[in-house]
């Protein structure tokens, strides 16, 4: 049974469960096992991570991977102050020494130096080393590596090296379904059932759509926008034009083909 304190309850990120994936995320926690976490873009992973990591009473640090982001960033390196140099560690080492859960959301876009920190922290040794300081830290008790991925881009080369992610146990997630999404727009915008109900229909039409067209389609953080956007004072039509139609395409064919579900729905 999961035993929380009102004071918990209150302060937890709210987190609408697709399936088991809480469960899992305790477990690998405990098992001290690192986490993969694979599923589109605005489906909840992020919401997720911050849900468990409060759960857990775990510190989160999150990195927001680009193309440029180097192993010396999550790392740490020595920077000038006032004339001394000082060192000051990335939020990797950070993490690593507080104990804490570090996510790296969209990992596969970080440089490929980074695999060679992550690997010894992503197995058995949990072990960081601070090569510039000469350090080889291991990781504090409550530490865990949670990485995530958009499978979704069609970039074959940008996918996880087989070495990398073997190392992870995987969660795969995708948009909830209709019951869930409905209370999770419903919770986030504070909207009616009726217009949560309305707007996951229309999701529902366009996702049946896009699927093969667009890289990506309508996610539920869409959805919520679109439904602030109306519980603010503006119709549902052109909330969903702004928050979904034209957030998701500049492409005249596509967008009237958008606008038409959007007219039979709404
Ligand atoms: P991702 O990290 O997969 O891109 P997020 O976790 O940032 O997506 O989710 C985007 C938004 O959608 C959140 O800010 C939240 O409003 C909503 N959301 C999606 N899934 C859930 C869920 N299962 N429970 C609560 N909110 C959710």
């Amino acid at each position: 049974m999961e035993m929380h304190s009102a004071r918990q309850l209150q302060e937890l990120p709210y987190y609408e469960a697709q399936g088991e994936e809480c469960r899992l995320f305790e477990h690998a926690h405990t098992s001290r096992l690192p986490l993969l976490i694979k599923g589109p873009t605005g489906c909840g992973k992020t919401r997720l991570v911050e849900h468990m990591a409060a759960r857990l009473g775990r510190p989160l640090i999150t990195v927001s991977c680009h193309d440029d982001l180097s192993a010396a960033d999550l790392v740490g390196r020595h920077l000038i102050q006032g004339g001394d140099t000082r060192w000051f560690d990335g939020p990797l080492t950070r993490a690593v020494r507080e104990g804490a859960i570090c996510y790296l959301d969209e990992v596969v876009e970080a440089r490929k130096d980074t695999t060679v920190v992550l690997h010894p922290l992503a197995d058995d040794r949990r072990m960081l080393a601070v090569e510039r300081t000469g350090e080889l830290l291991q990781a504090a008790p409550g530490f865990m590596l949670v990485i995530s991925y958009n499978p979704g881009y069609q970039n074959l080369l940008k996918g996880l090296k087989p070495s990398t992610r073997q190392r992870f146990v995987a969660l795969g997630l995708d948009y909830p379904a209709p019951a869930v999404e409905r209370a999770i727009v419903a919770a986030e915008s504070g909207c009616t059932d009726a217009v949560a109900a309305q707007l996951v229909s229309l999701a529902q039409a366009l996702r049946r759509l896009t699927a093969q067209d667009l890289e990506e389609t309508v996610s539920t953080r869409l959805l919520v926008m679109a439904a602030r956007l109306h519980r603010a004072g503006l119709a549902l039509l052109p909330a969903c034009r702004a928050a979904i139609i034209d957030a998701l395409t500049d492409e005249a064919d596509t967008s009237a083909a958008l606008h038409e579900v959007l007219r039979a729905v709404i």
